[in-house]
This record gives structure tokens, sequence and C-alpha cells, in this order.
């Protein structure tokens, strides 16, 4: 039997990301990947510019073929969901995000969204809530702009500076210049930049500025990058292609048909002769041996007939969610109590309307949000409420509402149009359509869990994840505030609010806070299940993302959120990128990474103060 260096669990994002450091270095990996490997095999009609042409309607979300990992519905109940599928939830309220289990993971149906972290949201406990990293914005730094170069980031420094104080080494440049601005934001920012709207909550104000967003996607190479060398964008499998470009297509979720948006499969294609992928093969148990050291897993193919591979070093890269099921499953990792806890995402509070009758919000043309208000993220306010970001949703109401269907739906059925005046209303209706996204910071809590179920069992026979989640009062007052600033932002505009959370069943994340019914989505950011910490009484992993009870073996995830998210410990706003880029440092580091830089004192931590589907059309 072959055996490996280095067995990589999952091929997302962090696991593809890890696997090509590996290889460049010579490393013998082995990826063992739970969902099916080719394209074909997910959807007779993957291939995604194909698809997109044979495409009856091309809008965005045409239908994923996708495997259901949370299947969420709401009931007459407030708060009241049911959760079935592959994601069983027995919390107050559901954890209203999915995953993908394919060869390229999450990772082939995101957004596309690459912002940093803020340099405060390491350290949280400062605000009183939430849990202090590790590592600093300066340690991570390099590794952003590591990250940002392989994935290709479009984005303005200047701009990043500015209104989110980043820091970034002088004379520094994003690889492709700021992806152009939609026409929702240039009506935002000629209607909203300077005004001021009042934050509730904090009892403050803030002024309105629209802001670029970093996008994964390809823009136009900047020749300043690289000291002068420019840069070339990377289009189909990874390949160099000096000309490919967002083209504005809209169906970003879940293909780009032109390439231009960062899946792993372009960094698969990148991958050395040492990297060997085994797909359709679902890892059941780490094996360790007597000393606590990894030795290899027991993995199951689709017949059920179980394997065994064997590699010095282990690395979990399966999701937040099967990550902390696979080491509950194997039962490691549990000195700290903490796997599985601190389950985090950026719940998002969705309000939609239209511009005033003659306006025009030009949807469905370009990314489903290109800019954003950044100005609620950072400061004091957050003591007393989650911070948030806001996003422009540039797809009409498809988020809020469901597909364009819906309003030919309403405009048939309920108010009766036919012929020439259905076009035209139609038309007018989608024209106006506009969607404000607020997607809260929610801080690690750990009685917010992935468990193993009791007695609900997969096709293989292996144990459900349980979920276990909530919004505490900080993020309940985050949505409030937010709430409030979309109030005042509709009334500038002078928009029509159509923000309605009924019918109760297409809102399973629905509560009441302060007389005020609120619903949610989930953003797909899962983080947190294999806490990192400074020590292995209070955390999992190590700020190398290295099991503390199974020392140089076990890694864990390097999270996104924890960017794989996984072992973040704040679902910060930077997304999940953050902990992936966190694994493409330590994809290096066989077999013991650098040594990085640690704030000098020791610290207390403080005990938490409880801060902390119908899901995105793709999930
Ligand atoms: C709709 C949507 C939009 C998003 N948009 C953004 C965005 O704009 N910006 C951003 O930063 N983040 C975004 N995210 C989040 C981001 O996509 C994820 O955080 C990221 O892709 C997670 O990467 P990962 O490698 O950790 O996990 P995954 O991508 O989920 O990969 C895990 C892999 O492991 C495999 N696997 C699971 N269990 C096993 C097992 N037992 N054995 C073997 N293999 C296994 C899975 O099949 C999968 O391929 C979005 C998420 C969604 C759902
Ligand atoms: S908008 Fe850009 S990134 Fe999205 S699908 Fe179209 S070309 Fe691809």
């Amino acid at each position: 039997m072959t055996r490996y260096d280095v067995i990589v669990v999952g091929a997302g994002v962090a696991g593809s990301l890890v696997a090509h450091r590996l290889g460049k270095h010579g490393r013998r990996v082995l990826v063992l990947e739970a969902g099916a490997g080719d394209a074909g095999a997910r959807d007779p009609a993957a291939d995604p510019l194909a698809a997109f042409l044979r495409a009856t309607a091309r809008t965005p979300h045409p239908a994923a073929p996708w495997p259901v990992m949370t299947d969420l519905a709401g009931t007459d109940a407030t708060p009241g969901y049911r959760a079935a599928g592959h994601l069983r939830q027995d919390g107050p309220l559901p954890y209203a995000s999915g995953y993908v289990r394919a060869n390229g993971g999450t990772g082939n149906v995101w957004t596309g969204l690459a912002p940093r972290m803020l340099p405060e949201d390491f350290d949280t406990e400062t605000f009183g809530y939430g849990r202090r990293w590790p590592l600093t914005y300066d340690d991570l730094e390099p590794h952003y702009r590591a990250a940002e170069e392989h994935l290709g980031v479009a984005a303005d420094v200047e701009e990043q500076r500015a209104h989110l104080g980043l820091r970034f080494p002088e004379g520094h440049v994003f690889p492709m210049r700021p992806l152009p601005a939609a026409r929702l934001d240039r009506v935002f920012a000629e209607r909203l930049d300077g005004r001021r709207v009042k934050d509730p909550v904090a009892l403050g104000e803030v002024e309105l500025k629209v802001v670029g967003t970093p996008h994964a996607r390809n823009g136009v190479p900047d020749p300043r990058y690289d000291g002068g060398r420019g840069y070339v964008p990377r289009g189909r499998d990874g390949r160099p292609d000096p000309h490919s470009r967002c083209v504005g297509n809209a169906s970003c979720i879940p293909h780009c048909p032109s390439y231009a948006k960062y899946t792993p499969l372009k960094t698969q294609g990148r991958w050395s002769a040492s990297v060997a992928l085994r797909d359709r093969c679902v890892v059941s148990r780490v094996l360790v041996d007597g000393a606590g050291r990894a030795t290899g897993v027991e993995y199951r193919g689709y017949d059920g007939a179980v394997s065994v591979a064997h590699a010095d070093v282990v690395v979990l890269a399966a999701h937040a969610v099967e990550n902390a099921r696979l080491l509950l499953l194997s039962g490691l990792a549990g000195r700290s109590g903490q796997v599985g806890r601190n389950l985090m995402d950026h719940p998002v509070l969705l309000t939609w309307g239209l511009l005033p009758e003659g306006e025009r919000a030009g949807p469905y043309r370009g990314p489903g949000s290109v800019s954003g208000f950044e100005g609620f993220r950072a400061g004091p306010a957050r003591r007393l409420r989650a911070p948030f970001r806001v996003e422009f949703g540039t797809w009409g109401w498809v988020w809020a509402k469901g597909p364009v269907d819906t309003d030919v739906w309403h405009l048939i059925a309920e108010r009766g149009l036919s012929g020439a005046e259905l076009r035209r209303t139609l038309g007018d209706r989608l024209q106006r359509q506009f969607t404000l996204q607020f997607e809260m910071e929610q801080g690690a809590d750990p009685a917010n869990r992935v468990t193993l179920h009791p007695t609900e069992r997969d096709a293989l026979g292996l144990p459900l994840p349980l979920v276990t989640y909530d919004l505490d009062e900080h993020v309940k007052e985050g949505m409030a505030a937010a709430r409030a600033v979309s109030d005042q932002i509709f009334a500038l505009l002078g928009a029509q609010d159509h923000t309605d959370y009924a019918p109760a069943a297409a809102w399973p994340g629905r509560f009441e806070h302060r007389g005020r019914t609120y619903g949610y989505r989930g953003a797909g950011h899962a983080a947190g299940t294999h806490v990192m910490g400074d020590s292995a009484a209070g955390s999992v992993v190590d700020s190398w993302q290295r099991c503390w009870d199974h020392p140089r073996s076990v890694r864990g995830r390097l999270r996104q959120h924890a960017v794989g998210g996984h072992l973040q410990p704040d679902a910060d706003h930077g997304r999940p990128r953050a902990a992936q880029r966190r694994a493409h440092r330590g994809g290096t580091g066989l077999p013991r990474p650098p040594v990085v830089r640690r704030r000098p004192s020791p610290r207390t931590r403080r005990p938490f103060h409880g801060h902390g589907s119908v899901p995105r059309p793709s999930e």
C-alpha cells in the first residue's frame, strides 16, 4: 500500500490550496473527496458555459444540482422551523446555511467576494464579546496577499485603506483593478454618499459611503502589480488566460460560464503530479497510534466498502460541520471539550424594495453584489450590537423572494395582468428592484454546536450531524439597528419598501425582537467548530491550526470562516476566506511550519458574554 506524506480530507478551497502548496514542495499527497469528482457526474449538463447557453432563461441561480445539505422550512410558530435533509437541527433558531458535497466543495457555488478582516476583528474581547484570535491582522497580512494572488482578487488598495482602515505595504496594489461599479452602486453613490443615518441601538450616526468590495473574479490586470511585473488572470482549470474577464452574465451561483470567478477547480488544475485525488471517498475515521499521532484514515466508497490509507500527516479540510463530525466520529481532540462548539455564520437580514418610478436599479447584470456600505463594521458601537456589512443586492429580489417567476406569478394571478400590460409592468418592476443584505458578525458561543445525531444515519450508516443554534441579543440588536438603517435609506431614496417576512414557510429564520418581526438567511459562512486559540485547555487547534491533542499529526482544517472558517474564533466580516488564507499560509509547513509572531503578553480570557431555509438559491 502506498504511504503518503499527507492525506487531505476534502477538496474544497481549503483542501485544494493545502494540497497545491504541499505538491509544489514535492510532497506525496492523497486528497480524499466525498463528492463526485467529474462535473458530468454531478450534472449531465454541467459544463458551465454549455449549461448557460442552453438555459431557457439566463437568470442568476439556475436550479443547482447540488445535494441538499440543509432542508429548512418555516412553520406558523415564531420562532418555528422544520429541518430535514443532511443537517438535522434542534436549536431555538435554525442554522440557515448550506454547503456542498462535490469536488471543489462549497467554493463551486460561492459568491466570490473576498474582503479582508479588519485589524480590530481579531480582538472582539475588547468590545465585550466573542474570543480573541491567537494572531493579529499583521500576522496574516502577507498571507492575505499570497491568497489574493492565488485566487486573483480585483480591488482598490487606496479605497480599502481609506474606508476600512486596512494596512497594506507601501506601493502594494491588488492583482486586478476593481470591478466597474454596478448601476445600483452609482445610483446609491449619487443619492446617499455623505448622508448620515442614525443607529438607534448604538445611539450614534454613521455617514454613508459606497465602497467597492474585493472580488475573487477576473477584472482588468493592474500593470503595477508585483513590482511592475503585472498579473495574468487565470481562466478555466486555472490556466493563465490574459483575456479572462467577468463579463456580467450574472449566473455566478452556481456557475460562472466565463470561468472568471475563482473556484477550487482552478487550484486543482495547478496541482503537481505528486497530488492524487480520489473522489466518492467518504472519510469516516481518523486513525491514531498509541501516542495519539495520526497514522491515516478509514474511508468508505459509495458501495459501502471500507478502505484505509496511511500518511504522516492528516489535514482535515472537510468544512466546519463535517470536520467536527469527523473528529467526533473518531473520538479525537476532545480534551478542551470545544470540538463542534462555537458554530458561527453571518446571519443576513434582508430588506428589499423598488426605486421610485422612472428610476432604474439595473438588476441582473454582473455579480450579485459589487459594492456596499462598510461604515457599520467598526468602532465602539459593536459593544452594543453586532457589527455588520451592507451588501447591495444587484440580482433583484432573487435571494429574498425566489426567482423572477414569482413576480410573473404575482402580476398574472394576483393582479390579473396579461399581454402588453403584463410585459410593461413586469419590465418596470424588475428594473426598479434592489435588495440590501445586512451581514451580521456572530461571536463564538459554545452553546452553538455540532454533535452527532443519536439515532439518524446517512446512507453509509454514519451518524448525521445535529446542529444546535441560536442568535443572541448582540446579534438581534445588530439586526434591529440594521432594520432602522434600512428604513432611513429607503426614505432617503424615496424607495418603496416591500420587505415582508411572510409567508412564514419561506422564512425559517424568523423571530420577534422588541415587538418587530425579523427574518434572516444564512450566508454560507460556517466557522468555529474546532476553534483556534493559544491554549490546549480552551481551544482545539493552535494558531497554525495544529490539533493540540494530536501534535504534528491531525490538523484541523484551516478554516475559512475560520476562512473555511472552521477554526476562526469569531465570524468576522472578512468571510471564511481568512481561515483559508491561513491554510494557505500553513501549507508549506511540513514537517514544521515557521514560527508565527505572537503577541508578547499572556492573555486572560474573559468569559463569553453571550454574543454570541431558504438559503441562497444555490444552497
Ligand atoms: C452560496 C454561498 C456563497 C458564499 N459566498 C462567499 C463569499 O462571497 N465569500 C467568502 O469568503 N465565502 C463565501 N461563502 C463561504 C465559502 O464558500 C466557504 O466558507 C468555503 O467554500 C468553505 O471551504 P472549505 O474548503 O472549508 O469547505 P468546503 O468547500 O465545503 O469543502 C469541503 C469538502 O470536503 C468534502 N467532504 C466533506 N466531508 C467529507 C468526508 N467525510 N470525507 C471526504 N470528504 C469530505 C466535501 O465534499 C467538500 O468537497 C459562500 C458560501 C455559500 C454556500
Ligand atoms: S457576473 Fe462575472 S463572475 Fe459572475 S457569472 Fe458573470 S462573468 Fe462570471
